[in-house]
């Protein structure tokens, strides 16, 4: 299945990459929402977390080893920042291929939701 993540990852269109692995590649949101906003995904193929299945324990626990890793390496750990994994329409999510939000460097309101 195409998206334009697998694009990113598979180098056909160009992105801001800051980390990449065997298992994961991280690059920044084209459109951010705060002034580190960084996209974390899979390299394989997920939807969502409406579909990982109990194989994907490897990746995903290794997806928030490597965010805590790229959130100190943009700077934002000691200030705070907050992971966002968008799940089908209402909560938002626009490209169905599994990805963490990482957001950091302002101080974010609670309950998320605008209005
Ligand atoms: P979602 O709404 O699915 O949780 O998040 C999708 C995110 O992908 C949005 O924040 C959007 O700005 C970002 N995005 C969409 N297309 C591209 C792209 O081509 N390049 C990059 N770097 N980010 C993208």
């Amino acid at each position: 299945m195409s998206n334009i993540f697998a694009d990113i990852i598979d180098r056909k269109i160009p992105a801001d990459i800051v980390y990449e692995d065997e298992l994961c590649l991280a690059f920044k949101d084209v459109n951010p929402q705060a002034p580190v906003h960084i996209l974390l995904v899979p390299k394989k193929e997920i939807v969502s977390i409406a579909t990982v299945e109990p194989e994907d324990k490897e990746v995903l626990g290794h997806l928030l080893v490597k965010a805590r890793e790229i959130a100190e390496q943009a700077g934002v750990t000691e200030g705070g920042y907050r992971l966002v994994i968008n799940t089908n329409a209402d909560s938002g999510q626009s490209v169905f291929h599994l990805h963490i939000h990482i957001l950091g460097g302002k101080r974010m309101g609670w309950p998320p939701w605008a209005n």
